[in-house]
């Protein structure tokens, strides 16, 4: 490691959960952002600055105003252009040592399959249930763990599935069906950093997959309500009639 990275990394490296082997773990990572909204911002900015090494984003939006009030990844100057694109030039301004691939496209099932060799995790910060049951089933296929994340209102939850893992849920153990009339952010409205929490849970599960600091929080699912300032952590466990996990053996 060169001198001004083991000062960028000085206080991963300290910790004794990390040290250097941790960082360098951080830095060997690639790491596929679906979403770079209010739950993409924070993931991108804390992972870039983390040091990982490389990102796939994928996100087919532009920036709006309306995103301005909580994706903390864009701002005035960026209005109009790609999210991908707006988000890459935050994380460059954070860490110019990042490598970040840029690509405007709605994903589904093949084109998560096509991109995925090489990638380390996937941290989903998508907003709608088609995009979430085609990442369960590409991770399934291609075995590599993600972090799901969801906000809305003053409530937020973080889920971690790893197809590694002997007898690991999947996100359809833990929604066998969903339809899309789960409200979202730009329906009900969501407190601007109930997705800063939220996202920034999800970027600590995504360092502990590639680090293996701590707990292994796969199969749980942890929920916060800012209203009553509530979290709770429930566990998951694989559903016997789900038709992902029937398939595993
Ligand atoms: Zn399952």
């Amino acid at each position: 490691m060169k001198d001004d990275q083991l000062l960028r990394y000085s206080r991963h490296i300290l910790l004794p959960q990390l040290d250097i082997e941790g960082q360098q773990a951080i830095m060997s990572a690639h790491v596929m952002i679906i979403g770079l909204g209010g739950l993409g911002s924070p993931v991108a900015l804390y992972l870039a600055a983390a040091g990982v090494g490389e990102f796939t984003l994928v996100d087919d939006d532009s920036v709006e105003l309306t995103n301005l009030q909580r994706q903390i990844a864009h701002n005035t100057h960026t209005l109009d252009l790609s999210k991908v694109e707006s988000a890459k030039t935050s994380m460059l301004a954070m860490n110019p040592e990042v490598t970040v691939h840029c690509h405007p496209v709605r994903a589904d099932n093949e084109w998560l399959c096509q991109h995925l060799n090489g990638v380390t995790l996937m941290v989903d910060c998508s907003d709608n249930a088609d995009i979430r049951y085609a990442m369960n089933d590409a991770a399934l296929a291609k075995n590599i763990p993600w972090v799901s994340g969801a906000a809305v209102g003053f409530a937020g939850q973080v889920a971690v599935f790893d197809p590694r893992e002997e007898n690991s849920p999947c996100y359809r153990c833990l929604y066998p069906a969903l339809s899309d009339d789960v409200l979202s952010c730009a329906e009900s409205g969501v407190l601007s950093p109930v997705v800063g929490v939220i996202g920034s849970l999800q970027s600590t599960e995504a360092l502990r997959l590639i680090t293996k600091f701590g707990e292994k929080q796969h199969g749980c699912l942890h929920t916060w309500d800012a209203l009553a300032g509530d979290w709770r952590r429930w566990k998951l466990s694989q559903r016997e009639v789900c038709m992902c996990c029937e398939n595993i053996d």
